[in-house]
């Protein structure tokens, strides 16, 4: 009876294997489009407008010079416009030799969608530049971004009002403030320069949280999936996030921010940690934070005592675990190794981790993925309120904050004056007092709306999900929800 099982599981391993073999993996850009066709398949949208949606309005590609160390360097960068049905474009510019005009184009149509689905009323684009950062210092890094900004700042692919990129791969705070700059000098009276570019550091224009956002988003739609029980037996798991084994491909930005929120107050294992370098394996748990800091003085995980490092990191994403969260590159997860992944569970950190022929082999093995468009879509949301914050010239909270704290104070002097009443028994527990007078600043409103963001995305999707037989995952519900919501835009105009 064992043999008998064994062989078929073998035979259809080996069927698997063969039919996996005789597939070819589609480019990023087409297996966003594939994505794309599965959900409108099941649409009923206006005839043409289903093209409309899928292509990108346009692309364009600078080449420019800049003169350093006795020589001129050519650079050259992309800048992708999917759609325009909101405006302005909002969408991030990625530093790494890997960008290319089909890459651009995919997250491009991805940040479409992604506004869409967490409603923040943005068009989609996307930009890079093919450059390793590494490979230059600060000084030669600023002149490189200012020259890009410039080639795009003069054809409005940056503009608070048309075209506003935010950090990704590669880039980070201090781009942003270049970006933001350079901007401001070619635009000298424009009054809402600022809002030109989100993910600016605090003092020039930021929010608080930002740098933290795509993590924080992470870690809550982790939380709200695990707030439906029935969700989380898809992937055969049960109770919360507390305990659960978590493997993580990339320590950036995203990553290290969803690992170490995920670890420090959810109680959640991070059991290995995968870098360009190898991986870092531990099943007792690794102490993110200490190889975060790892990370930045060394540039790798080579070298990292309290873990066991290998040299082939990309078998660690086939280590056993309860959720997977890729967050470095696109294609990880495809026809080479998608049958062999042995996570309950996937949630895209990274945009586009998984390719077209992977997810329907992980579908076929019910692993749920929580999709890129939702998961990673904390960036986008907290750039929104950055925008919003640059265009109204104020900090949110600075009007209500002590106000709100005055009426509390009301309160608890009447509880007080109560107990004095009502003697011993009765008085205010612990520092009830401390957090119950404390107003709520940028941080804590952003962290409210974030959460409120992303528990209103996940239950879109959800619904659609869960009320029509013929969606099965979630991938397809949130492109539902994205199209539809952008086919309203599209019809509203007339067209
Ligand atoms: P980042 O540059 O800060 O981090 C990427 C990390 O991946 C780095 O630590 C890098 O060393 C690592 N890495 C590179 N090659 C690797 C490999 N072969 N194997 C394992 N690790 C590797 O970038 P980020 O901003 O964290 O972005 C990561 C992903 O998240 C990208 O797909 C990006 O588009 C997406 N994303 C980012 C944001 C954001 O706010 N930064 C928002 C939405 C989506």
């Amino acid at each position: 009876m064992l043999l008998l099982s064994w062989l078929q599981n073998l035979a259809a391993n080996l069927w698997r294997s063969l039919m996996n073999a005789s597939r070819t993996e589609t480019t990023f850009r087409e297996s966003v489009d594939l994505m794309f066709n599965r959900a409108v398949a099941l649409m009923d949208l206006a005839p043409g407008l289903e093209d409309k949606i899928r292509v990108c309005n346009s692309t364009y590609t600078v080449r420019f010079g800049v003169k350093m160390r006795g020589s001129i360097h050519t650079f050259t960068g992309y800048r992708s416009v999917h759609s325009e049905h909101l405006e302005p474009c909002k969408g991030g510019i990625r530093y790494s030799l890997s960008v290319n005009q089909d890459e651009a184009e995919a997250l491009a149509a991805l940040m479409t969608y992604k506004c869409a689905l967490v409603e923040t009323p943005f068009g989609g684009s996307k930009g890079g530049l093919r450059i390793d950062p590494r490979e230059y210092d600060v000084d030669e890094m600023e002149r490189i971004t200012r020259r890009f900004a410039y080639e795009l700042a003069k054809r409005d692919l940056i503009h608070p009002s048309q075209n506003v990129p935010a950090p990704d791969m590669g880039t980070g705070e201090r781009e942003m403030a270049w970006i933001a700059d350079q901007y401001a000098r070619m635009n000298t009276t424009d009054i809402n320069a600022r809002a030109c570019v989100t993910g600016k550091p605090p003092h020039a224009g930021g929010i608080q949280g930002r740098v933290e956002a795509t993590g924080r988003g992470i870690q809550y739609a982790l939380q709200e999936f695990f707030r439906h029980p029935e969700d989380v037996a898809e992937a055969r798991l049960s109770g919360t996030l507390d305990g659960k084994r978590v493997v993580v491909q990339g320590l950036g930005n995203v990553g290290f921010h969803a690992a170490k929120f995920l670890s420090e107050e959810d109680g959640a294992i991070v059991v290995a940690v995968i870098e360009h370098d190898g991986a870092l394996v531990c099943d007792d748990g690794l102490d993110i934070e200490a190889v975060g800091s790892w990370i930045k003085r060394h540039g790798g995980v080579t070298g990292y005592a309290d873990a066991i490092h290998v040299k082939d990191g990309s078998k660690v994403l086939e280590k056993e675990c309860d959720i997977l969260i890729p967050a470095a590159l696109e294609g990880v997860i495809n026809l080479s190794n998608a049958d062999r992944i042995n996570a309950a569970m996937i949630i895209e950190a990274a945009n586009g981790p998984v390719t077209a022929g992977a997810d329907e082999i992980l579908r076929s093995k019910s692993v749920p993925i929580i999709p890129d468009m939702y998961a990673n879509a904390g960036g986008v949301t907290v750039s929104y309120f950055e925008w919003v914050k640059n265009l109204s010239h104020i900090r949110f909270g600075r009007m209500q904050r002590r106000q709100e704290e005055a009426r509390h104070m009301l309160i608890v002097n009447e509880l007080e004056r109560l107990s004095d009443h009502l003697g011993d028994d009765w008085s205010l527990r612990g520092d009830f007092k401390e957090k119950y007078l404390r107003g709520a600043g940028e941080l804590e409103l952003v962290r409210s709306g974030l959460d409120d963001t992303m528990r209103g995305a996940y239950q879109a999707m959800r619904e659609t999900w869960r009320s029509r037989n013929d969606v099965t995952d979630l991938r397809t519900a949130a492109y539902i929800v994205a199209i539809e919501r952008v086919a309203s835009s599209y019809e509203a105009k007339g067209l």
